[in-house]
């Protein structure tokens, strides 16, 4: 064992935008994952996959919208 290698298994990014849940408004942990993104809200627990891209080197994230029935 030669301890953990950063290289291997962090692949992916962690990061929080304040205030970006569409839900309730609270803060959202968004992870970047190879292939996919995951964001999860801290204040009401929603889950979602917005999808993220990178233009220019300015992210955005662009989140489904709820549907309403
Ligand atoms: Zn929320």
């Amino acid at each position: 064992m030669l301890g953990h290698d950063p290289k291997a298994k962090h692949d992916h990014h962690d990061l929080t935008i304040p205030s970006a849940c569409t839900s309730c408004g609270g803060d959202l942990e968004l992870r970047l994952v190879p292939g996919g993104s995951h964001a999860y809200c801290i204040s009401c627990k929603w889950l979602s996959r917005p999808r993220v891209t990178v233009r220019n080197g300015i992210m955005q994230v662009a989140q489904p919208l709820l549907a309403e029935a």
